[in-house]
């Protein structure tokens, strides 16, 4: 029988990992599918980090000059080599996160998406032209490349947020320095051996132009304090941002924070139940409840409360969970022993506060090392205790409202401010919920769940979820810099605001 270490060390060699990268070193890292071990990385040092920023300082000096359109190709071939590698990374994916095989190949998909999105944008990165108060004169703004582009990912999208972070600080005219979660180190160096095959046939590109860092959250941390990275873009927990956050400030560094979320759907009395039911399931116990957009609160109007809960219990207690390579299961394993504790203590705090609890208990698929649970539905008398917090775990919290204008602001009540969605047919409550009056969040959806987003529009959310933006609509502009030119092609020289400084 081929263990999944072996099929991950099959495709990391086909995609041209060196095994030196992933064999005999001190960082074990683990499949959730079985928990077995599926590789010993050797992590980075203080000094092998510095030697790593340094080059890529040295990269972006090179990279910068080229132009947009021609790192566009770069980003094309990237692409183009990502098709090709969609099957192998997709079960990488699904090795390394435990994702289902058509979310491992979805996640592929995206970062191809983005590449597409990125090579157009590398012919459209535009600056404005202003009249200027001053005759003779003309005024415009031109964005130039940043510098060195740090990006820390989460384990839960191990490969798309580096796309998208990647293809769009590529065309950005920026070097690449990555620290993946440490859960998920191998998607990343098979990433970074994709890309490099792209770079060969591209030919132009300088050698450190990307980097994979391998290690915790110290190398984490030492990126985030180094003046040679100018961005920061830190995808994970509340908890790590309010720690990268702060420190890059501290250096007058730029960030990008992609946080925690705590979503939640409003499900109105015109809704389409069918809809909202298919809706909510995928997004509450899809990616086993791990993805920052899972759906995570649900207050469902009392009118329609009876007629939808009962068919939300019967999806909850039959919805499939098996080993993602090897079943077609919609729900596949926890990351660790650690999330399924986390899980269970939300849940008792929520049994406490008078919750009723439905599932979440552990399912044995094969190994005793792996974690995997019956998504859990919970019926709240009220937001309080677990519900206000993200447990990042299948567990959906469901509570009945009555008035309108109370759901919003019980909606709007938590700290993330991430992801949001409203199921209703009535034009007035789809436009107030999408009205400043409305959802607080970076995301707010009708008659779609609160998960799944496509690259064109811009990523992210408000309040603790950190206010990055990342992938489509005009997020780029995080990854470069402004500069506003005047320029004086007039024989005189007028000052702005009629201000007089004349010298002899
Ligand atoms: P995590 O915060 O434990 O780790 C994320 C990354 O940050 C890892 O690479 C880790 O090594 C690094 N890190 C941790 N502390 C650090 C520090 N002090 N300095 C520098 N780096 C540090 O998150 P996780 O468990 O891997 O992922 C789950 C979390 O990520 C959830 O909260 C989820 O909502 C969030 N998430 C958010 C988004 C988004 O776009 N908003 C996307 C995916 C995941």
């Amino acid at each position: 029988m081929t263990t999944i270490a072996a099929r991950a060390t099959d495709i990391l060699a086909r995609l041209g990992v060196d095994p030196a990268r992933h064999t005999g070193g001190s960082m074990a890292s683990f499949s959730p599918v079985t928990g077995e071990q599926v590789a010993a990385l050797t992590p980075d040092s203080a000094a092998t980090t510095d030697a790593a920023i340094a080059r890529a300082g040295a990269a972006f000096l090179d990279w910068r000059l080229l132009p947009g359109p021609r790192r566009g190709e770069l980003v094309r071939l990237l692409g183009e080599e990502l098709r090709g590698a969609k099957p192998d990374l997709g079960t990488l994916v699904s090795i390394e996160a435990g994702k289902s095989t058509s979310e491992g190949l979805g996640e592929v998909q995206e970062m191809i998406d983005i590449c597409d999105f990125a090579v157009g944008l590398s012919r459209q990165l535009y600056g404005l032209t202003m009249t200027t108060e001053r005759p003779g004169h003309r005024m415009m703004e031109t964005w130039h490349p940043l510098g060195v582009v740090g990006i820390i990912s989460a384990f839960n999208f191990p490969v798309a947020v580096w796309s998208w972070n990647a293809a769009i600080a590529l065309v950005c005219g920026n070097a690449l320095l990555w620290k993946p979660s440490e859960k998920t180190p191998l998607t990343a160096l098979a990433c970074q051996a994709v890309l490099a095959r792209a770079m060969a046939r591209f030919g132009e590109a300088p050698a450190h132009l990307s980097q994979v860092l391998i290690g915790r959250a110290d190398v984490g941390a030492a990126l985030v304090a180094h003046r040679g990275v100018a961005l920061i873009s830190a995808t994970g927990s509340t908890r790590m941002g309010r720690q990268v956050g702060p420190a890059v400030a501290a250096r007058f560094g730029r960030s990008i924070l992609e946080l925690g979320g705590n979503n939640a759907g409003i499900v109105c009395p015109s809704a389409d139940l069918d809809m909202a039911l298919r809706a909510i399931a995928f997004g509450a116990m899809g990616t086993a409840g791990q993805r920052c957009t899972t759906m995570r609160r649900l207050f469902v109007h009392e009118s329609v409360h009876d007629a939808l809960l009962p068919r939300l219990r019967r999806a909850y207690a039959s919805v499939s969970i098996g080993n993602p390579l090897e079943t077609q299961a919609l729900v596949g394993p926890l990351i660790d022993g650690a999330a399924f504790a986390a899980m269970q203590a939300a849940l008792e705090a929520a049994r406490a506060a008078g919750g009723t609890v439905q599932g979440g208990e552990r399912v044995m698929v094969g190994s005793d090392a792996a974690y995997y649970a019956r998504p859990a539905l919970v019926e709240m008398p009220a937001q309080v205790g677990p519900v206000l917090e993200e447990t990042f775990a299948p567990i959906l919290y469901v509570m009945k409202y009555s008035d309108f204008e109370d759901v919003l602001q019980k909606h709007n009540e938590v700290g993330a401010g991430l992801s949001s969605s409203i199921f209703t047919t009535d034009l007035r409550e789809m436009e107030i919920f999408l009205s400043a009056a409305g959802s607080d969040c970076g995301i707010a959806n009708v008659n779609i769940g609160t998960s799944g987003s496509e690259v064109g529009g811009a990523f992210g959310g408000e309040k603790e979820t950190g206010g990055g933006r990342e992938s489509g609509s005009d997020a780029w502009k995080a990854y470069m810099r402004r500069a506003t030119n005047t320029i004086n092609y007039s024989g005189a020289l007028p000052l702005a605001q009629g201000v007089v400084f004349d010298i002899e």
